[in-house]
Order: C-alpha cells, then sequence, then structure tokens
C-alpha cells in the first residue's frame, strides 16, 4: 500500500472514530435531543439543567426540553447529576469521577449522551458551566454585556473527557459583593457572577422574596464564625474594660481598652475557648463553616504585662509566639470535642514573622496577608522590592502550616483607578501558591468593575485553575470581548500592565497614581479607546462595553489630570496655575454624576470619593490669609506637598512623598499667614505640626505677629499632634499672625520633616 494511501486510511478511521464519539443535540438550529435531570432532582441539578437549556438556547436558537429520569441510550442527550446519582440518569461514574471533591466537575461524552456531572451540589452547577465554558460561553463581568455568546447552528460534542477539582479550595473574590445592596438586580447579577467564576466562600443571597433560594440553587456557599480582627468581638473592651482592664493590654505600663488582648490571662484564654468550642459545636452541625474566627485584631497594643513578655519576647522579632502559644492552646481543647474544628488566626502586621519556638497546631488556619508589599510586579520578580519580605514570609510558613491561607488585596479601596497587573503577576504567583501547598483566598476587594474587570476575572479563574494560561486567556478576553476592537483594546490592556509592572513596586498609596498612569500613557489610552470606538460602531454589544470602560477610563484622565494641575501649581505657584488647578479638580467633582447608577465603580463607595474630591475642590476657594467671621478650620496631609504650596509660603522644602522634605544640608520653613478679613480680627487660634526629627537635623516652632520678628514656642523637638498650641491670649483682637516650622539639616541625604498640619479658630 502507498504511504499516501494508508495515511489517508488512517484519516478516514480518525474521523469515522471521532463521528461515533460525536453527540450531536441541535443541528442547524433544530433540537434533537434533550437534557435529563433525575426523576426528584436536587435544586442544584434543576438549576444546572435549566441553565443548560437557557444559555443553549441563547446560542443555537434551539430549546432543549429539561426531562426527568434516564435518556434511551440512543437519544442524544444531556444529562445532569451529582456523581452520586449518575446511575438516576443511567449512568455510571468513573473512578476519576467517584474520586472528585464536593466541587470537582467532569464533563464526558459518553454514548449518545454528555454527562453533566458535580462531585457535589456546588460542582453539578461548575459542571454546566463548564460545559457552556466549552462552547464559548464567557462572562467576564456581572450583567448582559459582560457575557460573551456563542453563535451555533449545531451543537455537538466530541470526546469530551473532563474530571478536575478546583486547585485551591476557598476562593473569596470580593468583600463587597452586594454593592450594600443599593442595587438589589445587580447585587444579584454579582453574585451570579460570583459563582459563574466559581467563587466559593462569604457569598450573600441577594435580599427580597423575589431572590429566596437565589444562592442556595447555584450550590450554595462555604463560610466562616466570626468576622475578621475577632477579638474586639469576642472580648468587647466597651462591655469588658471597665470590670477587667487587666482582660485588654498593658502598654506603656497602662492596660488599654484598644490593642490586643492580654493573652497569658488565663480568663481571657478560657473567653476565646468558650467562644471557639460554641463556634465547633456550629461547624459540626454545617458542613458549610470552613472555620471559626480567632483572628488579632487590627493595628498594634501587643501587651507588655511581665507575663506576656515572658511568652512573646522569647522571639522578639515576631509576636505570632505569643498568637501561636494561646491559639494552639484553645485549639487543643476544641481538638478534644471536636476533632474536625478549625481555628483561623492571621499571620499579619506585627504577627507577620514565623517564631524561632513555635508551629501552628494542625487544626489552626494561618492567613497571611499580602499587605502593602507590592502591588506591582509578582513577589517573586527579584526586582518588587519589598516582594521580596512577603517571600520570605510565606516561604517560612509553608512548610509548618497544615492549612494555609492568604489575604489578598486585589483592586482596591485606596483610588478607584485599575490595580493593572495582572498578566505579569498573577501567572507567577498563583502557581507559586498552589506549590506550597496554600488552601485558599480571600480578597479585600472592592467594586470596581469598570477598571478592574480583567483583574477580577483573571485571578478568579487562576484559583480555580491554577495552571490557566494567563496570555492565552488574554488574547481570548480581547478577541471575544472586542471582535472588532480588539487590536486597540489589547494595546489599552498591555499599556496599563506594562506601566503598573512588571518591575515596579508601587505601595497603594494614592501618590502613586502620576507614576502608573503617566500623562503619554493616558493619550495612548484614549486614542486606543476612541480607536476602539469608531471599529466597533456597527456592533452595539462591543460600543456597550466600550462605553462601560469609558465610564472608568474618563475617571481615571479626570482624576490624573486635577492632580497634575495641583502639581503643576505647587511647581510654579501663580493665578494662573491655580485658577488651572481650581477647573481640573471642578470637572473631576462633576463627573461623579456620570458615575452614579452605572455600576462602574461601587455606588456605595461613591460617596467617599466624591467627599475627597470636593474637599480637594474647596480647597482652591479657601484663603487661611482673608478668613470670613466664624470658626474656621485648616487640615492639611503635607504628603507630595498637600495644600502647602496654596495655603503656606514653601521656603527651600520641597514636596516629597511622605511630606515636605529637606535636601541635604538644606534650610526650609513652612509660614502660615492667617488673617480675618478687613474689618475683622481674630478671636482665637490653636495649631500643631506633626512632623519628625532626627540627629543632624534642627529645628524650631514659632510664631509672629508682624512676619518679621519671631518667638519660638518649641526648638528641637519633633511637633506632634498631640501638643496642641493655643495663641489665643496673644491674637485676640489682632487683624493676623504668622506661625513657622523652621528646620536646618546637616544630614547627607534627602530627609522628610513635617507630615501634616492643622489650624483651627474663630474669627469675629
Ligand atoms: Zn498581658
Amino acid at each position: 500500500m502507498s504511504r499516501l494511501l494508508s495515511a489517508l486510511i488512517a484519516m478516514l478511521m480518525v474521523a469515522a472514530i471521532t463521528r461515533a464519539g460525536a453527540v450531536t443535540l441541535v443541528e442547524d438550529g433544530a433540537a434533537l435531543g434533550a437534557i435529563h435531570v433525575p426523576a426528584d432532582p436536587t435544586q442544584q441539578e434543576q438549576f444546572a439543567g435549566e441553565e443548560l437549556q437557557r444559555y443553549i438556547e441563547q446560542a443555537t436558537g434551539a430549546r432543549l426540553e429539561v426531562a426527568v429520569g434516564a435518556p434511551n441510550a440512543d437519544a442524544p442527550a444531556i444529562v445532569v447529576a451529582q456523581v452520586d446519582r449518575l446511575a438516576l440518569v443511567g449512568e455510571q461514574a468513573t473512578e476519576a469521577e467517584q474520586a472528585l471533591s464536593i466541587e470537582g466537575v467532569a464533563n464526558r461524552t459518553a454514548g449518545n449522551h454528555v454527562i453533566v456531572a458535580g462531585g457535589g451540589p456546588r460542582g453539578v452547577v461548575y459542571a454546566a458551566y463548564d460545559l457552556l465554558e466549552h462552547l464559548g460561553f464567557r462572562w467576564y463581568w456581572p450583567g448582559e454585556t459582560g457575557q460573551v455568546t456563542p453563535s451555533l447552528a449545531d451543537l455537538t460534542f466530541e470526546d469530551l473527557a473532563v474530571a478536575r477539582d478546583p486547585s485551591f479550595i476557598r476562593r473569596h473574590s470580593m468583600g463587597a459583593a452586594s454593592d450594600g445592596w443599593a442595587d438589589v438586580a445587580w447585587g444579584a447579577d454579582v453574585v451570579d457572577w460570583l459563582v459563574k467564576a466559581r467563587q466559593n466562600f462569604w457569598l450573600h443571597n441577594p435580599p427580597g422574596e423575589e431572590y429566596d433560594g437565589f444562592l442556595e440553587r447555584r450550590g450554595g456557599t462555604y463560610t466562616k464564625i466570626g468576622s475578621g480582627h475577632n477579638w474586639q468581638h469576642i472580648i468587647p473592651a466597651s462591655e469588658y474594660f471597665a470590670d477587667h482592664p487587666e482582660w485588654f493590654p498593658m502598654v506603656d505600663g497602662k492596660r488599654r481598652p484598644e490593642g490586643q488582648l492580654c493573652l497569658s490571662n488565663p480568663e481571657v484564654l478560657q473567653r476565646l475557648t468558650d467562644y471557639a468550642l460554641a463556634g465547633a459545636a456550629r461547624m459540626a452541625a454545617d458542613p458549610d463553616v470552613m472555620f471559626i474566627d480567632m483572628t488579632q485584631n487590627d493595628g498594634a497594643g501587643w501587651c507588655e504585662c511581665p507575663a506576656c513578655r515572658a511568652i512573646d519576647d522569647r522571639d522578639p522579632s515576631t509576636h505570632a509566639d505569643i498568637v501561636l502559644w494561646a491559639i494552639n492552646q484553645i485549639a487543643e481543647r476544641v481538638k478534644q470535642q471536636y476533632p474536625q474544628a478549625v481555628l483561623f488566626t492571621f499571620a499579619y502586621a506585627g504577627s507577620a514573622g514565623l517564631p524561632s519556638w513555635i508551629t501552628p497546631a494542625d487544626n489552626v488556619m494561618i492567613e497571611q496577608t499580602n499587605y502593602c508589599f507590592n502591588y506591582g510586579a509578582s513577589f517573586l520578580n527579584p526586582n518588587s522590592g519589598r516582594g521580596a519580605l512577603y517571600r520570605e514570609q510565606i516561604d517560612a510558613w509553608a512548610p509548618v502550616t497544615a492549612l494555609h491561607g492568604i489575604y489578598e488585596y486585589f483592586g482596591f479601596y485606596n483610588w478607584l483607578e485599575a490595580l493593572p497587573v495582572t498578566l505579569y503577576r498573577l501567572p507567577e504567583e498563583v502557581p507559586y501558591y498552589k506549590q506550597l501547598g496554600v488552601h485558599g483566598f480571600y480578597s479585600e476587594t472592592e467594586q470596581r468593575w469598570s477598571s478592574n474587570h480583567l483583574l477580577y476575572y483573571a485571578f478568579a479563574r487562576m484559583w480555580w485553575d491554577h495552571e490557566t494560561d494567563v496570555p492565552a486567556m488574554f488574547d481570548e478576553f480581547v478577541r471575544l470581548f472586542y471582535g472588532p476592537a480588539q487590536e486597540p483594546m489589547r494595546r489599552f490592556y498591555l499599556a496599563l500592565e506594562t506601566s503598573g509592572g512588571p518591575d515596579r513596586y508601587w505601595s497603594g498609596d494614592v501618590n502613586d497614581l502620576p507614576g502608573i498612569f503617566p500623562a503619554p500613557l493616558r493619550a495612548q489610552c484614549r486614542a486606543d479607546l476612541d480607536e476602539a470606538k469608531r471599529l466597533a460602531a456597527a456592533d452595539p454589544l462591543v460600543t456597550a462595553r466600550l462605553a462601560f470602560v469609558e465610564l472608568g477610563w474618563r475617571y481615571t484622565e479626570l482624576h490624573l489630570e486635577a492632580m497634575e494641575a495641583h502639581e503643576a501649581f505647587n511647581r510654579t505657584p501663580s493665578a494662573e496655575t491655580r485658577r488651572a488647578a481650581a477647573e481640573a479638580w471642578r470637572r473631576y467633582v462633576d463627573y461623579f454624576d456620570e458615575l452614579e447608577g452605572t455600576h462602574a465603580f461601587a455606588e456605595s463607595d461613591l460617596p467617599r470619593f466624591r467627599r475627597r474630591a470636593e474637599s480637594q475642590a474647596a480647597v482652591y476657594a479657601f484663603d487661611l490669609a482673608e478668613l470670613p467671621p466664624g470658626e474656621f478650620e485648616y487640615t492639611d496631609s503635607l504628603m507630595s506637598g498637600g495644600n502647602a504650596f496654596l495655603h503656606g509660603v514653601v521656603d527651600a522644602m520641597y514636596a516629597g512623598k511622605w511630606g515636605l522634605c529637606l535636601r541635604p544640608g538644606q534650610s526650609g520653613a513652612l509660614t502660615y499667614e492667617v488673617a480675618a478679613e478687613e474689618g475683622h480680627s481674630l478671636a482665637s487660634l490653636r495649631f500643631w505640626f506633626h512632623g519628625g526629627l532626627v540627629e543632624g537635623v534642627s529645628n524650631a516652632i514659632e510664631w509672629s505677629l508682624d512676619g518679621e520678628t519671631w518667638e519660638a514656642l518649641v526648638t528641637d523637638a519633633a511637633p506632634t499632634r498631640d501638643v496642641e498650641h493655643d495663641l489665643s491670649a496673644q491674637v485676640a483682637g489682632r487683624p493676623r499672625v504668622w506661625l513657622r516650622a523652621r528646620y536646618a539639616s546637616t544630614l547627607d541625604r534627602d530627609w522628610c520633616a513635617l507630615y501634616r498640619v492643622h489650624l483651627s479658630g474663630e474669627v469675629r
């Protein structure tokens, strides 16, 4: 036989085999088969069947009937069931399927049937979405415009053989999924999206009768007992501090209601144990409860009583030792009664470091927080600055931690703009977490759909499947979502990615924004977005998606233009630069009207950012040297100069990131002239400066009634907000007064002198 002929026969045989394995349910838009669920289906089996029906109709135009019981062997059918109920639809689970966890999914062709099975209730729902994604459906953000719907004349499945469990057990992507339920229908869309993105922790059912069972049908959610930073809720100071100050931390020789707990006190340990035991009882009755939250309070305030220090100081580099000393004892007692219960605690802030002499019990879950280490490059990138510190810490904890969680911060409480680094961070970080044996994730993520949708989609995919090919996922995203506009949109997203990473360090401070979104980048993104809109003009769906992206991008432009106009004034103060800055901030404030009701960002979050913008817009109209009658107050954070250049005279100091700074060997002063409008006078005046002082720097806080002769209030001491100066007696009846902070540095490096200022008083 010629080689050509044998190759041809081989090809024909493959084709024949493939045909034999194919199941065709729709041909030329006509239904050939049905969807079968078990008789007396579970809610989730029924729901999964109906979802398949609904979406297949959207893709093909054919509505497959949802039938109960086993289909005829030769009738084309999709059968939907939990793995342990496959017999009810006439199928037998494979060994691999029987081994699936409750969230595992199985999609397989068997004879003339397509099996859609899940290891448990949620797995069945996930299996249906897996099958729909196999057909080309995508859900890139909540609601109709976020959905990509394939257009299929035929519905044929060939050689489908999927059986997989999630890469990580706990997957929580959003703290404010409900958006405060400001718009319940939208909130329901968000929860629906979260389920489709395989998120499974701390989801909430939308309120209202019409949403009864909404979450349950989708397989429910894992949950926990207690909220984060839980010690304050278990032993509230408001309730107990008065009678039991000894339960609370001793700091600087005094018991204080804020801070952590006095863990060496046996009564404290008993109360924490009682709480854990009550939680363990609830956990035993409810398989959805994953753990009992026993987390430390936020901030510092670790107890310095002799008994605590004897434990805590055994490793002075971390407070995790006293935390584990306490939690392990509680865990031991809980385990005697409830062997399956899990306690949950943070390795965070003061307790971030692994102690040298104690490790967590195996029923204690440790959650490490990727907090402010770096929002730019991945922590595995050698150029990522503090990322290396975070990596050291997770590497240290992983081998001694049986249950290891990661607390993430993806987009973003400090700003509404994009947190752009997706393509560089995720493919490095998530597989690394998998390799470390991480159990799951919690993300403190606000709703920033217009700016952060790609990030949300991407990390949710990675948590479900850590082997997701991120560049391919991105390629598919721009192609499926933007169709005719894919090329400019590819450039748009890549420009943001490159600007945010991969070798960047940024802490998440709002002053990072001008560096992440510089003017040339914004010009390029604007051109790309406008080109995309032109290319998509004939496609209403893509146009609607671009309009949604535009909402967030326009916000970014206006915010950055306002920030830069302020910087321009600081560099060159003049009436003209001041007016330009005032106008830019006004345009930015006005834009919040456009955002309302769009869900570009969390509705419940907009007022906070609007107030921030308005208060900055207002400072251009305010004049400390022309105060009208009444009380006045002036506060300024001097981060990157704040408004010091607007309301004070900055002499030689410069706007450094954390405040007003001095160059090496430089002297400088910040002076405020505080004056009443003509015909009025000052009645009172109080103020403080807050800053620092180090060896090699001298300073003075001074005041003057004529701007020429100065009197010192304090010299050579770090000015602090705790020391408020009251000049009321000296200024009463006077029209004006000058206040000054003066510094002289002999250091050979830049040094930041002043962080904040506060003035208040009254004009009569
Ligand atoms: Zn103590």
